[in-house]
């Protein structure tokens, strides 16, 4: 259903070469750093020109990440849009299709860094673009992937931030993007039906479909998942 290729040279030929490949949705990996330690939050950017489609697909990533990995939700509802003071916008406003900068955690915060640099953490994140791109583009079709930074013709030794305890910014985030590449190529149909799924970590215990009209409320004192009202 997906094929994934990723794009390597200055980032105008990057997206240049998915165009012509046609690609359905184009992401660039990043992870956010800033002076001030403490500054964390998951965060997308988009495009100044960029559609809905973009936006909100990179609302519900950011949101997604926000929940999943227990950290806050920066800019506009988790995206801003041209990037921080345009930085960003070059590397994606040429792309023919929805295109995502994403900036899930931040290099510079030492907790943040811990889940850069842990293996279940970067599958919780390749999970998380995997399962967006089939919710946002479920037909299927070539995504392709671009390293931030790394594999530039005009900086080849660019690899972004430093990440907290070791490594570079470009290598974590080709990591997630291997990882979310095998997941996105092994989906032999995409969910149409409302499922509702138990984890462990990664891992999937249980799953059921569920109707689209039903309530699904959590309780997490009693522990219990009510599907629906307890009259009905
Ligand atoms: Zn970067």
């Amino acid at each position: 259903m997906y094929e994934v290729r990723f794009y390597q040279g200055d980032y105008n030929d990057r997206q240049a070469k998915a165009n012509e490949d046609q690609c359905i949705a184009y992401v660039e990996h990043h992870f956010n750093s800033s002076s001030n330690v403490e500054a964390g939050y998951s965060m997308v950017v988009t495009g100044a020109n960029a559609s809905q489609t973009s936006i909100n697909w990179g609302r519900w990533y950011a949101g997604a990440v926000s929940r999943g990995l227990d950290v806050s939700l920066g800019g506009d509802r988790g995206v801003v849009v041209g990037g921080y003071n345009g930085l960003g916008d070059y590397n994606l406003r040429y792309t023919d299709m929805p295109a995502v900068l994403l900036e899930p955690l931040f290099a510079s915060n030492p907790w943040h860094a811990t889940r850069i640099r842990d293996e279940n953490s970067q599958a919780q994140l390749a999970g998380i673009l995997s399962e967006s791109i089939q919710r946002f583009f479920p037909q299927g079709g070539v995504v392709g992937f671009s390293v931030g930074h790394k594999y530039k013709e005009s900086n080849p030794n660019d690899r972004g931030a430093s990440v907290y305890g070791g490594g570079t910014e470009a290598d974590y985030a080709e990591i997630v993007l291997n990882k979310a590449k095998i997941l996105l190529e092994s989906v032999s149909e995409v969910q149409t039906k409302r499922e509702v799924r138990v984890l462990q970590g990664t891992d999937l215990l249980w799953a059921h479909t569920i109707d689209a009209d039903t309530s699904v409320t959590w309780d997490p004192v009693l522990g219990v998942l009510q599907l629906g009202s307890i009259s009905g």
